[in-house]
């Protein structure tokens, strides 16, 4: 087995998956991971900051959502409400 940094998909494993294609196969991560131990964490770290980043976003978009119902009038509140029902209503009739 033989991995290539700057072009990861040349790599060469005799592995079923990886003979003769040009794809990264487990064995290659696993060395990979092995020749440098410190990416791992490199890797974790940046997970966890994308969850954070993602969790972040999630909780923004249910505010604009409160926000945007705050702003609605009696009237919107009764056309967007009976419109919410119609479409759960569509859902259990289909689904
Ligand atoms: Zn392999």
């Amino acid at each position: 087995m033989h991995i290539i940094l700057k072009k990861p998909k040349t790599s060469t494993c005799t592995c079923p998956f990886a003979h003769e294609r040009f794809v990264v196969c487990k064995h290659m991560v696993g060395l990979y991971f092995t020749a440098f131990p410190e990416e791992v964490d490199h890797l974790l770290e940046e997970a966890k900051r994308e969850e954070q980043r993602q969790e972040k976003e999630y909780q923004q978009h249910l505010k604009e959502i409160r926000s945007y119902v705050n702003s609605l009038k009696k009237a919107e509140l009764q056309q967007q409400l009976y419109e919410a029902l119609m479409e759960l209503e569509q859902r259990d009739t289909y689904w």
